[in-house]
């Protein structure tokens, strides 16, 4: 954040927001530029504030701020893009509290990411507008484009033991970002100093042919394209255990929002 002056002002999306006291709010915004900031909004969560709307939860806004120590102040606010339908849909709204939970887990403050922003800006707009995307499709694809993008890209061109073609079930080795075929990982299984123990169990997923080309779609995609490939209903179930488990074997930690969103889900 150095170099910039005490005002100024971005666009940004309210990834969190956290009522204190009567009227007032909390909010955490993810800023292309600048990664994530915080900020103390007087008086926001009152309906009669002629902030509150910008500064709802999914909305993206311009915000001009003024910082004065470890906080940021609202000068002004523009309403640009907002989400409301989310607030309205039980099982969207969860998802979308843990897709941005993730996005606020994986931003930096004030390093900036435009990928994230993007990624996130464009699930929220799936989630609430492209009904006929199923959400579990959603969800795995944020997830595993974000892991993607932070840094964790698999190799998913060959089998990483043998550079074999992968034409069958093969395994994704998550801590190692790589796809191992049968025969390497059984020769793994095999070998005495391959410690088998619940963990590494854990981190061997099972691919299906297919879930693996819809993971190829979902890392080398642009952005904009992130949910044009359709995967049958009956392998959903399996991307959406991949995509979630690679990212929070790397993030290291799950989400109380996501728990919250597999119990209500439909
Ligand atoms: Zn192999």
């Amino acid at each position: 954040m150095s170099g910039r002056t005490d005002d100024f002002e971005v666009n940004g999306l309210v990834i969190r927001e956290v009522k204190n006291g009567e009227s007032d709010k909390i909010i955490t915004i993810l800023i292309a530029e600048y990664g994530r900031i915080t900020i103390a909004g007087k008086g926001i969560s009152s309906i009669r504030n002629r902030h509150a709307a910008a500064a709802r939860l999914f909305t993206y806004s311009t915000f001009q701020l003024h910082k004065r120590g470890d906080f940021h102040y609202i000068r002004d606010t523009f309403y640009l893009e907002g989400f409301t339908q989310l607030h309205y849909d039980p099982e969207k709204l969860a998802l979308a509290n843990y897709i941005c939970d993730v996005a606020g887990d994986i931003s930096l403050d004030g390093v900036g990411d435009p990928e994230l922003m993007s990624l996130t800006l464009n699930t929220l707009y799936a989630i609430a507008n492209m009904d006929s995307v199923p959400l579990e499709q959603i969800k795995g694809a944020f997830e595993f484009r974000a892991a993607a993008q932070s840094g964790f890209m698999p190799d998913l061109t060959v089998c990483d033991g043998c550079g074999c073609e992968l034409t069958e079930d093969c395994s994704l080795d998550v801590m190692n970002g790589r796809l191992l075929c049968r025969k390497c990982r059984t020769e793994l299984e095999n070998d005495p100093a391959y410690i088998r123990d619940e963990y590494s169990a854990k981190i061997m997923i099972r691919v299906s042919p297919p879930v693996l080309a819809a993971l190829r779609f979902i890392a080398y995609a642009p952005l904009k394209k992130l949910l044009s490939f359709s995967l049958d209903k009956s392998e959903l179930p399996l991307l959406a255990v991949v995509c979630e488990r690679y990212l929070l074997n790397h993030i290291e930690h799950g989400f109380t929002s996501l728990e919250y969103y597999k119990k209500i889900k439909i």
